[in-house]
């Protein structure tokens, strides 16, 4: 890998959206396998109890396995639990085990309970380019420590009817969170999914999120194509998997631009009107 400039600091990428199915671990994972074969040091963290994106990069997840959970809950180190990710240098994940589920709940009683994944993050040593975090398909604690822990939102948004709805209410959160608990927190990437740009309805749902976000929005957008959803199944990006295809190529792309936006620090007040 190479070609890329690397930032100054961690970025720290937050890959959020309540809807589920909409692409945030396919995003988070590819993204990540992307910058790190353009020879950057990625962590992703898994933060939904369902644990994909582990699954996704081939790691061990099963109930015993040091997780995320003992990190938010027990207070265990990020480096007890972060393993590299196989045929992917420079890559490596803190998995999501089931017992993540009952976090939401025993976070509640906790000290500190939305800011205990930034803490682990500021006292991990090792050094990175960026670390991706995939949300679970909620707005709970999970998503809350998520969006203190980061600077940057990245948005997959699906390209089918109703691609905003409910999008208003997380970008209320992420103001909430910015105007309480991390004023740096703001939405800096959105990116298509699954666009297929055969249909008039891809195209105008594209055309409209535009509208609404303007810059934000890559220019790259992520095709659909069944190498893509094929690749987890065998515990691999499509990176690695297919490296030659659209959905690799496209993601590249996706990752060259989120590069080269360096740290995006333009800032902005999202609305999505008439989508709450
Ligand atoms: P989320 O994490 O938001 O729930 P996923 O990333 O798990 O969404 O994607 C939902 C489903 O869609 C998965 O089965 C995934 O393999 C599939 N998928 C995601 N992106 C694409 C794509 N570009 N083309 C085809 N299938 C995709
Ligand atoms: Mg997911």
């Amino acid at each position: 890998g190479e070609g890329l400039p690397r930032p100054d600091e961690t970025r720290v990428m937050v890959v959020a959206n309540q809807k589920g199915g909409v692409g945030k671990t396919t995003t988070t994972v590819n993204l990540a396998a992307s910058l790190a074969l353009h020879g950057a040091r990625v962590l992703v963290i898994d933060l939904d109890p369902q644990g994909n994106a582990s699954t996704a990069l081939g790691i061990d997840h099963h109930a015993e396995v040091p997780s995320i959970y003992n990190v938010l809950v027990d207070g265990k180190p990020l480096s007890d639990v972060v393993q590299p990710v196989r045929d992917v240098e420079g890559l490596f994940c803190a998995p999501a085990t089931i017992d993540l589920a009952g976090a939401e709940i025993e976070l509640v009683s906790l000290v500190a309970r939305e800011s205990r994944l930034q803490k682990a993050i500021v006292a991990y040593e090792q050094p990175l380019d960026y670390i991706f975090i995939d949300c679970p398909p909620s707005l709970g604690l999970l998503t809350v420590n998520a969006l203190v822990a980061g600077a940057e939102v990245v948005i997959p948004i699906q390209c089918e009817y109703y691609a905003l709805e409910g999008l208003g209410q997380l970008l209320r959160n992420v103001e909430l969170v910015r105007g309480h608990l991390n004023p740096e927190l703001h939405v800096s990437t959105i990116l298509l999914t699954m666009y297929d740009g055969r249909t008039r309805l891809a195209s105008q749902v594209a055309e409209e999120v535009r509208g609404h976000f303007g810059k934000e929005v890559l220019r790259t957008n992520i095709p659909r194509s069944v190498r893509i959803s094929e690749a987890p199944s065998y515990g691999q990006t499509v990176l690695t998997y297919d490296p030659g295809s659209s959905g690799s190529l496209s993601y590249l792309e996706a990752a060259r631009e989120i590069a080269l936006r360096g740290a995006g620090k333009q800032q902005g007040q999202h609305t999505v009107e008439g989508t709450q």
